[in-house]
């Protein structure tokens, strides 16, 4: 199985060589030529084995050039049972039931409390095995924007990882206490972290125009560098996030909440589109699924694309209580387009030159209607994103953060909109913890203070312990002050690798 473009390039890459790229070099996405099965009899199989079994499983099918017993190695590193790895809970990914119809999958068991950390601890492996199959001898540079949890989880992921370097960027004020804590606090010889005057979106255009310097880019190349990226554009970002939508099929199945073939539904907070596109692939690769819900914030660009077709960007900026959502371009709904499509590569490339010429773009009637087969969508106000926190918690004593409240209200609206009662996962991306000050407003509590002093306020007022890699924070020092304009951010790069590093 080979990977193309979403867009013109008709050339065929194998999987290492979509990792190992990133992004095509005429601008679009690496995707699946075509999609593999899933039989029933193995997802049936797949039931009675344990997380980092189904991972290996469930990934060989993608990667092609990884042997299965590869794959293993490295899942059973990252996933396994063996307290070695970054995964502070016995089960990796747990299910929880909180009634009949409705079950949490947590995704942010991993060392930084969110959903990341289950691409972004296994992903590094991949790169460096695909640099290798390759015959990639320079040293990689990740560069990284985030809007808060993945320039943690992929500081985690690479710090001190043979032949790599990683530097992120984060919007100065679009993150909270304890992510700046988290990152501003990163160990590792290999790591550096910078805050950026401006939002998501102006950090991920100043990655974007770094990237895209020619001069630069031979400039590194010379002394033995290139760059790459751990964004979720990233194929080895999304093949492991496939595999947590398939295993909670499987513990569903195993608790006896569903009968296996039963289709149910997955309620996904979204920003750049990763997850929920992984949700996507499970679906057409065969994981029985009625319907996957895109929940939005108040920046709800998404919402009015699922439900008009037409993607506008044209529109005012929101810095939310759910700050990982807050992004107006959703970089991997390019992959889905091309699928939606009938992967016409020429038509993706035209919306895409549209949606940044003039931040706006209108699919035709028939891309409209494939996307409606298995998408619904809503969006959820701040204030309605705190009232779901304290009703959850009041009604049935189950904490949940601000990302996965929006997701939970949405499903709420989507079930009393169209009546539809299939059993729904709600796909929770974050530990309440590290969303603290707005959790505790949430609950109606006073918020004073900063939110690495708060973890333990929070643990008081609900009677839930503090996630293991959230405890030792308030006793950490920052190793990482520096701020810089969008335009000193390529400076910034030159400065971490040409100096610091003596190269
Ligand atoms: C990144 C993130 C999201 C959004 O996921 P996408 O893959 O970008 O759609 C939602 N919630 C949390 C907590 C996140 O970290």
């Amino acid at each position: 199985m080979l990977y193309q473009s979403t867009r013109v390039d008709e050339k065929r890459i194998s999987s290492a060589e979509a990792i190992a790229f990133g992004l095509s070099k005429d601008g679009g996405l690496f995707v699946p030529e075509v999609f593999p099965n899933l039989p029933s009899e193995t997802l049936n199989q797949l039931v009675s084995e344990s997380y980092d079994r189904r991972a290996a499983y469930i990934m060989s099918l993608f990667l092609r050039d990884f042997t299965i017993d590869e794959l293993y190695g490295y899942t059973e590193l990252v996933y396994g049972a063996s307290k070695s790895n970054g995964f502070y809970y016995d089960r990796i990914v747990p299910v929880y039931k909180l009634n009949d119809n409705t079950s949490f999958l947590e995704l942010w068991h991993g060392p930084t409390c969110a959903f990341k950390d289950m691409a972004l601890q296994i992903m590094p492996l991949l790169l460096s095995a695909s640099l290798k199959k390759i015959g990639e001898s320079r040293e990689v540079c990740i560069l990284v924007a985030t809007s808060g949890d993945t320039g943690k989880a992929a500081l985690e992921g690479f710090k001190d990882v043979p032949g790599t370097k990683i530097m992120v960027f984060y919007p100065q004020d679009g993150v909270s206490d304890v992510q700046k804590m988290q990152m501003t606090s990163q160990s590792g010889e290999n790591v550096n972290v910078v805050a950026v005057e401006g939002n998501f979106d102006d950090a991920q255009s100043g990655v974007k125009s770094v990237f895209s310097d020619e001069a630069l880019r031979d400039d590194l190349s010379e002394r033995g560098y290139f760059l790459s990226s751990a964004n979720s554009i990233n194929w080895g970002r999304l093949v492991p996030q496939v595999v947590y939508y398939i295993s909670a099929y499987c513990d569903l199945v195993k608790n006896g909440s569903i009968i296996s073939g039963e289709k149910i539904n997955f309620c996904v907070p979204t920003g750049n589109f990763g997850n929920i596109l992984a949700g996507y692939y499970a679906e057409r690769i065969g994981l029985p699924v009625n319907r996957l819900i895109c929940a939005s914030n108040r920046n709800d660009v998404l919402t009015q694309f699922i439900n008009t077709g037409v993607y506008d960007k044209n529109r005012p900026f929101y810095t939310t209580v759910s700050p990982s959502m807050d992004i107006l371009v959703s970089s991997n709904l390019e992959r889905l387009l091309f699928e939606l499509s009938g992967k016409d590569g020429k038509m993706v490339e035209a919306y895409m030159s549209k949606l940044s010429k003039s931040g706006y773009y209108a699919v035709p009637d028939s891309v409209h209607v494939e996307l409606g087969r298995v998408f619904s969508s809503g969006y959820c106000s701040e204030e309605d994103t705190k009232k779901t926190i304290g009703d959850t918690f009041k009604k049935s004593g189950y904490l949940i953060d601000t990302h996965t409240a929006v997701a939970y209200k949405v499903l709420g609206d989507y079930r009393a909109a169209t009546g539809d009662d299939t059993l729904s996962v709600v796909v929770s991306t974050a530990s309440p913890f590290k969303f603290n000050e707005a959790v505790l407003a949430a609950l109606g509590q006073p918020v004073e203070g900063s939110g690495v002093t708060m973890l333990e306020n929070l643990s008081d007022v609900t009677g839930c312990a503090i996630p293991a890699p959230l405890v030792e924070l308030k006793n950490t020092i920052p190793r990482f002050s520096d701020t810089v304009t969008i335009k000193d951010m390529k400076k910034a790069v030159t400065d971490f690798l040409y100096e610091r590093l003596g190269h």
